[in-house]
């Protein structure tokens, strides 16, 4: 590769000016330089959405999928090459509300992949209606009279669906994002990071000062291995509370690791007729 190929810049970003996906794409672009991985030694998938527009800011072997489907088509791609790192990005409506399905079975599944959801509580990309994270009562253009349904609560959906990394971060606090990010890397399994993402164009209820007030770094010595900790912490009243840190981790054998197809390697590398031998000769 020359050096140039080694650079993670792409398009310059579109975002509007001091919105949150300016510092998580900044951490995402560090993590991947701190892992010395290379652009085509990652894939990255991307959800619709502001956030999805990252695909075109970052230079890396990606792919922005249909609404809702990035992280099915991740499980696909990690299935197809379980040695590349698999990263996933898309807002708090596409992975909780259109890909909700597929965020439920990729943690059961524990699938290897790396989940980073820019929560920001509206669809910023079509001006600014409620997303699942949306708190009771948020006034947006979908809901004038605020919204009825309770939030979706993030952390809690994905510690008791089986996910083994789970972790909050703060676009406005990078280095902690960044590490948090890397960490979520080198984790075997589901990682999942859900980043405190202010939309300062159609979100006026959740802003950098909203989370300043709320967010509560985890203590000392808190320990991420204890669930029911990590139980607790996430029961905290969403509206008055954000904690920030790895909230859980823990080891358990992943959706890969228990299909024998991929014993031989990674499927992108072994012969189509290796292990569909007995499949073909059915066909004929
Ligand atoms: Fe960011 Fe909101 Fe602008 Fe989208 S609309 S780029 S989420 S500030």
């Amino acid at each position: 590769m020359t050096d140039a190929s080694l650079d993670f810049a792409g398009f310059t970003p579109t975002w509007c000016g001091g919105c949150g996906n300016w510092g998580i794409g900044k951490a995402v672009e560090l993590a991947l330089k701190k892992q010395n991985l290379t652009p085509d030694k990652i894939a990255m998938l991307f959800d619709i959405g502001c956030s999805g527009n990252m695909n075109d800011f970052i230079n890396a072997y990606a792919m922005h999928t249909l609404h809702g489907r990035a992280l099915a088509t991740a499980v696909g791609v990690k299935i197809a090459n379980h040695s590349l790192p698999v990263l996933v990005t898309g807002g708090d409506g596409a992975l909780y509300g259109e890909g909700g399905n597929h965020f439920l079975h990729a943690c059961r599944g524990n699938h290897d992949l790396t989940v980073i959801v820019h929560d920001n509580s509206v669809y910023g990309l079509t001006t600014g209606q409620v997303s699942p994270t949306a708190h009771k009562g948020h006034k947006s253009k979908s809901t004038p009279q605020g919204t009825i349904d309770r939030p979706v609560n993030p952390l809690l959906l994905a510690l008791t669906q089986g996910a083994t990394f789970i972790a909050q971060g703060f676009t406005a606090q990078l280095p902690q994002l960044t590490e948090m990010i890397e960490a979520g890397m080198e984790h075997k399994g589901l990682a999942v990071i859900n980043v405190l993402q202010p939309c300062v164009t159609f979100n006026k209820v959740n802003t950098y000062a909203y989370y300043l007030k709320r967010i509560q770094k985890l203590a000392e010595n808190y320990d991420p291995s204890d669930y029911r900790a990590a139980l607790e912490i996430t029961h905290l009243p969403l509206e008055e509370k954000f904690p920030l840190g790895i909230i859980y981790k823990t080891d358990r054998v992943t959706y890969q690791d228990e299909l024998p197809q991929l014993e031989a390697g990674p499927l992108v590398h072994q012969s189509p007729f290796t292990n569909a031998g007995e499949l073909a000769r059915g066909w004929r």
